[in-house]
Parts: structure tokens; sequence; C-alpha cells
């Protein structure tokens, strides 16, 4: 999961990248709303994490400006107390959620997996498929019962596909979803993690679809 963290505060956001990273998920870390515009224009976050009071360019404005180019990755906004009409403003330009600052990292955990998880269009906080089960919350995956060793790359990759039955996802869309601008990614990475999923979790159960990319089928033929 790739997050796009929009927050001038250097303190806040330090804390917020840490405790994000430490559940898992990919921060990206922009300091002003114009970076931020650009930001969500180039790459397909999962989810956007939105102070309003930014330079620049204000965090409603780039809110509006997401919407109005159709893209719907959820986008919750951080406000400061007592500002009613900054959070009804917010929610009317497009938001799915809101924090009040000061807040809980745990709390703002929970909500992005509520939002990532509705989404997805799913209620349950697992995620399902055949015999597996991944708790976003706990970072675990089972199958048929039993926990399955994954490091976070493989975790995040299979999350990914478990989230798009059905569709293929490009490498770099996978790429996009494991690494932040800061990191490098070798050509190879997301083969050699595809590899270990497979003789982790079964041959088979991952597809390549040849100049596509990777998916796990709706319905799998009996094999
Ligand atoms: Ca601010």
């Amino acid at each position: 999961m790739r997050v796009l963290l929009v927050e001038d505060d250097a303190l806040l956001g330090d804390g917020v990248q840490a405790g994000l990273q430490q559940a898992g998920y990919t921060v990206d870390w922009v300091r002003d709303g114009v970076a931020a515009e650009l930001a969500l224009k180039d790459v397909d976050f999962d989810i956007a994490v939105l102070d309003l009071g930014l330079p620049r360019q204000d965090g409603l404005t780039v809110l509006r400006k997401l919407r109005a180019t159709g893209k719907d990755t959820p986008v919750l906004i951080l406000t400061a107390r007592d500002t009613v009409a900054d959070r009804v403003a917010g929610l009317d330009a497009g938001a799915d959620d809101y924090l009040i600052k000061p807040f809980d990292l745990d709390e703002l955990g929970a909500r992005l997996r509520a939002l990532t998880r509705r989404h997805a269009g799913r209620s349950a906080p697992t995620i399902r498929y055949e015999d597996l089960e991944l708790d976003p919350a706990g970072r675990t995956l089972t199958q048929s019962g039993e926990a399955v060793t994954l490091t976070a790359r493989e975790l995040a990759i299979i999350e990914a596909l478990m989230n798009n039955v059905g569709r293929a996802l490009s490498k770099e869309r996978l790429e996009e979803a494991l690494y932040g601008w800061d990191e490098g990614v070798e050509s190879n990475a997301i083969e050699v993690h595809i590899h270990h999923l497979r003789k982790k979790l079964g041959r088979d159960r991952i597809r390549t679809v040849r100049g596509i990319g990777y998916l796990l089928p709706k319905h799998r033929e009996s094999v």
C-alpha cells in the first residue's frame, strides 16, 4: 500500500511517516500543495493523507483538483480542532474521512485500513481469497488457517493482488505499491518476489499475463 502524506509540519510529518511505515505502508511525503497536486497526478496512490493548511496551495484546492480529474483515490484530511466549516468543506470537496489534530497514530492506521477496505468494496476487516486470509492490521497471511511467513514486500504484493482479484496488475503498478521515491527498484525485483510467493503459496496460484502483469484468477480451474 502506497500512501501520499501531505503535511507541512516537519515534526508531525515525521511522526506520521514513521508510524505508517511501521504499519507496513510505503509512504511518500510532500510538504506543500503544489507538490501534492503533482504527486497525485503522477502516481496512483492507494490513499492520501492531506493536511488542509499548506504552503503554496491549500489542501482543499488540492482535493478539488484531484476530484476534477476523476481520480477516486481515497483521501483522509487532517484538520485543526474547532473548524467544523473546514471539515464540512473537505467532505463536500470529496474527502472520504477526516481526523482532528492532534490525533493518535493507531487511530490514523485504523481509519486508513477502513478507507482502503471500503474503497475495495469490502466490509470485513480481513481479505479472503480461496484458502488465503490476509489481515491488513496484523500484517499476517494464513493459508488454510496456517500462518505463512512472508517478507513485508511479499505481503504487499499479495495484498495488492487480493484487492484486485481478476484484474492483472502490471509490474509498474506493483512497483508503485511497493517502493517510494527514495528507494531504488532493481529491475527484476517484482519477478523475484513473485517467484518467492509462488514457492510459498503454490506454483500456479499467481498467473502471469504475458505482456500485462500478474493476477489472481476469479475462478480457479481445477488442476
Ligand atoms: Ca499545516
